[in-house]
């Protein structure tokens, strides 16, 4: 049903066609973690060339730096969407988002202002998978996109979705883990967390940051003290601006309070990290890091996010720290949506459902056996509705209704050139494929399922941005 069950069915057939050869074929999965503690870490709004581990000019993740070097580290990884929801939706259900149709939020023309779509009960989270599976399930978050509401705790025994700042929602998991070992509570522990901080507005500051202003399209902004809606009224001016040329000033300025936010956001990670190697449990949990999406700073002449599908919106960090297992970089292109069926192949859990997962297990990357047979990554942005994108090979085209766009990533890995009239066979191939994706890939929701929000989650929502009206 999903790809270890395809593996084995693999494995099975070489090994017959082989019969007689003696070779050692490599295991299909790492024997030993069933009974190891899972943490995945959701850096909202995270752009994977921002961390150190990346190669960022700034110290802003050393956190984050010396974990990947015990790590696994996939440098290609990309978001199935540029924001939090739909992107979301996908890591929970390893599926895309034309399967699982949680793509609007609220104050969209087409469904009413308070109306949101919601993560359909007839879908199975990881979650409820970990749940089936004998582990104790706890999800600590800060987005209100993600409120139990809209379906996002299914399978969580414990769930916050407003803990209120990295501060809080670190000393919220860490005194749950201080009062489960006092407890004596020891059995399997499954923990998501999602953080807010790098999302705009820029509280933090670091010794590199001192107060910013900046003024665009008649929107003034000091960067460490405007509110969420003031960020989103400056993106709103940029988007209706025409011909906007940003000064070298103004993307300085967002970007060194982006970058001290993440500076803090380490910091956190690392307050984690070390709770657990003093408490023992380091070595005994696999730790995920990733984002559900990136950001930009006028890469592609706007700001912010949910705007389009380049790069520096879905290029994503990915770490999967397996206790035991070897430190490797990955350079391979790799969908989010793999991360929890690796996580299923790694643990060994039984997976009871009835339709088929998109993600594959990202083990066979990583040294073990069986094929991982992705060679096209997909997304889009579903706000919209209107933008899509295939990365294939050196190639990555991206589809706003017509014109296509294409770029050759691999000479020009910023997709600064459109290059579409030059290979007009590429493009052709590339455009073919992502229809068929459309047209073939299985539905499993028939339609988006909604909830009407309320007025308090409005005001929340209203202050990051995400409700315009
Ligand atoms: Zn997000």
């Amino acid at each position: 049903m999903i790809s270890r069950y395809n593996i084995l069915k693999v494995s099975i057939l070489a090994v017959i066609l082989i019969s007689g050869c003696t070779e050692t074929k490599p295991p299909t999965r790492p024997a030993s973690y069933t009974q190891y503690d899972v943490l995945i870490i959701n850096i909202d709004t995270l752009r994977a060339d921002h961390t150190t581990f990346h190669g960022y000019f700034r110290n802003t993740t050393p956190n984050l730096l010396a974990l990947s070097t015990e790590s696994v580290v996939f440098d290609r990884a990309y978001s199935p969407a540029p924001w939090t929801k739909p992107s979301v939706a996908s890591l929970f259900t390893s599926l895309y988002i034309i399967q699982h149709k949680t793509l609007m939020g609220p104050g969209n023309e087409q469904d009413g202002p308070k109306a949101a779509d919601i993560l359909s009960e007839r879908l199975k989270t990881f979650a409820e998978v970990f749940q089936d599976n004998g582990y104790e399930t706890v999800g600590y978050l800060d987005n209100y996109l993600l409120h139990e509401d809209y379906g996002f705790s299914q399978g969580f025994e414990e769930y916050d979705s407003a803990c209120g700042g990295r501060r809080k929602l670190t000393s919220k998991y860490l005194g749950y883990l201080n009062n489960r070992s006092i407890n004596g509570q020891s059995g399997k522990l499954l923990t998501y967390l999602h953080y807010l901080d790098v999302h705009y507005p820029y509280y933090s500051k670091w010794n590199w940051t001192d107060t910013c202003n900046l003024t665009i399209e008649n929107v003034t902004l000091d960067v460490h003290t405007a509110e969420g809606h003031e960020y989103f009224k400056l993106k709103t001016a940029v988007e209706n601006a025409k011909d906007f040329d940003p000064q070298e000033h103004d993307i300085t300025c967002l970007v060194l309070g982006y970058d001290a936010d993440l500076r803090g956001m380490d910091r956190s990670i690392g307050d984690i990290l070390e709770y657990m190697k003093k408490t023992g449990t380091y070595n005994k949990t696999i730790i995920i890091i990733t984002a559900d999406h990136g950001e930009e700073f006028f890469d592609h002449g706007e700001l912010f996010h949910a705007q389009s599908l380049y790069r520096e919106l879905l290029h994503i960090p990915l770490i999967i720290r397996i206790p035991g297992q070897k430190p490797q970089r990955i350079t391979q292109p790799v969908s989010q949506i793999d991360l929890i069926p690796t996580l299923y192949d790694v643990l060994g859990l039984s997976v009871d459902m009835d339709y088929e997962l998109s993600g594959k297990s990202l083990l066979p990357l990583m040294g073990y056996g069986g094929e991982y047979n992705r060679d096209r990554i997909f997304a889009e942005n579903s706000k919209n509705n209107d933008w899509q994108t295939i990365i294939w090979g050196d190639w990555k085209l991206i589809k706003k209704g017509d014109p296509v766009r294409l770029y050759n990533i691999a000479l020009d890995p910023n997709e600064t050139k459109d290059v579409s009239d030059e290979y007009p066979s590429e493009k052709e191939r590339l455009n073919k494929s992502l229809s068929e994706f459309h047209r073939n890939t299985p539905r499993i929701i028939g339609r988006s399922e909604k909830a009407q929000i309320d007025e308090e989650a409005m005001l929340k929502l209203r202050g990051l941005g995400y409700v315009s009206t």
